[in-house]
């Protein structure tokens, strides 16, 4: 028998500490590993496959555009990236949208638009953006000075410049950071995900949202993790009532294909010209169908399903032997845990259910549709495993 592990361990790049699990196939919110070992699957490739692992409908749309076109140059209009665009503007109220590969080209993307936007309109010296402490935003070197960690810019000066850090629901800091550097935009997660899913404060946001309004700085949502149905909303920021200026997304759009998206309303739906930024595979016509049946297929009993599911997690685990805190929204969950999160994701493996962690926490991020029954069987196990 091939040994996968091995092959992987000597070709391919140390960047990923993997768990000793090879996942060969999977259906639905079920998946299973070369020995035939059946996994409830609450990470959902970290909140990627929306609707589980080879979704029947998901998985036609994909077919049928694989048969007809699998990539075409943007050169060339075709009809699954308009359509989506379509889609997500009129589900969001925003103009226009820019399609990347990945979360962290939508975050370049938005940088870019937020940077043209505030030289176009203010002068070359308003160019900072302010992010939060503690956020993540991805792993170029742009996104990584986006992030608000230290320990993920120590290998890699210098960064590029542009960003400074204030403190989650902290609205003065915000403000003051804000004004004293000029800033073009504001960029935020409303949870932050690899931070500890530690949702924004409600007033926090919407004192920043005012502030960004009147100073004419662009107010912008990094919702790759948080967006496309996650929090019980379509995106994350609609829990707040607030309106950004522009979005970004990616993780869970396209159901488990390799799509992102810089969402643009008002301001800066001109802002990026012809020949300002472009990308070979965003936009792709696969990863385009494939998101528009997630997208179309998230309406408002989906999302009722996803708070009542959220909800039930809450109700099982709060104040559980074990669970010092249940933090979240929707199906976006952390698990503040008195043993070693990292022991309790063992542990859980072990007895057949994927979790994953994020800084101290346990998190959940299962399929959308994940069935209750399934859900309910998972939470068991978590709960066994916290205790
Ligand atoms: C995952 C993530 C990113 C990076 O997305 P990639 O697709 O890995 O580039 C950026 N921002 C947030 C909030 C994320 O969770």
């Amino acid at each position: 028998m091939t040994d996968i592990k091995a092959i992987d361990k000597q070709y391919v790049a140390n960047t990923y500490a993997r768990f000793p699990v090879e996942l060969v196939s999977g259906k639905g919110s079920l998946v299973y590993d070369e020995k035939g070992k059946e996994y409830i699957d609450m990470g959902s490739g970290i909140g990627v496959t929306a609707f589980g692992t080879a979704d029947d409908e998901w998985q036609q749309a994909v077919i049928a555009q694989l048969s007809k076109l699998q990539h075409m140059s943007n050169l060339y209009y075709t009809q699954p990236c308009a359509i989506l665009a379509k889609m997500l503007c009129e589900e969001t109220g925003m103009k226009k949208v820019f399609f990347t590969n990945s979360g962290a080209e939508a975050n370049e993307c938005v940088i870019k638009a937020a940077r043209k936007y505030a030289c176009d309109k203010k002068g070359p010296e308003c160019y900072t953006i302010v992010t939060l402490e503690n956020s993540f935003h991805g792993r170029t070197i742009t996104t990584l000075a986006a992030t608000g960690q230290e320990h993920y810019h120590e290998l890699f000066q210098p960064l590029t410049p542009g960003f400074v850090y204030a403190k989650a629901n902290d609205f003065e800091d915000v403000k003051a950071k804000a004004l004293e550097n000029n800033a073009a935009a504001i960029m935020m997660e409303c949870i932050q995900g690899e931070g500890g899913v530690i949702p924004l404060e409600p007033d926090f946001v919407k004192a920043v949202a005012d502030f960004a309004k009147k100073e004419d700085i662009l107010l912008i949502f990094d919702e790759v993790q948080t967006g496309n149905g996650r929090t019980g909303e379509l995106y994350a920021y609609m829990n707040y009532g607030v309106e950004p200026d522009m979005v970004s997304t990616a993780k869970g759009i396209a159901g488990g294909l390799p799509l992102g998206a810089a969402l643009m309303g008002e301001k800066t739906e001109f802002t990026l010209g012809y020949g300002d930024h472009g990308s070979t595979f965003g936009g792709n016509p696969v990863s385009c169908a494939g998101a528009i049946s997630i997208i179309s297929r998230i309406d408002k009993k989906l999302l009722d399903e996803v708070k009542a599911k959220g909800q039930l997690i809450k109700d099982t685990l709060t104040g559980a032997p074990g669970v010092e805190a249940v933090t979240g929204m929707g199906l976006m969950v952390g698990i503040k845990t008195v043993k070693p999160a990292g022991d309790v994701v063992k542990e859980c493996m072990d007895n057949g259910v994927l979790c994953l962690t994020a800084k101290d926490k346990v998190r959940l991020l299962p399929a959308l549709n994940i069935p209750v029954d399934v859900l309910t069987k998972a939470l068991e196990v978590i709960k066994a495993a916290c205790a």
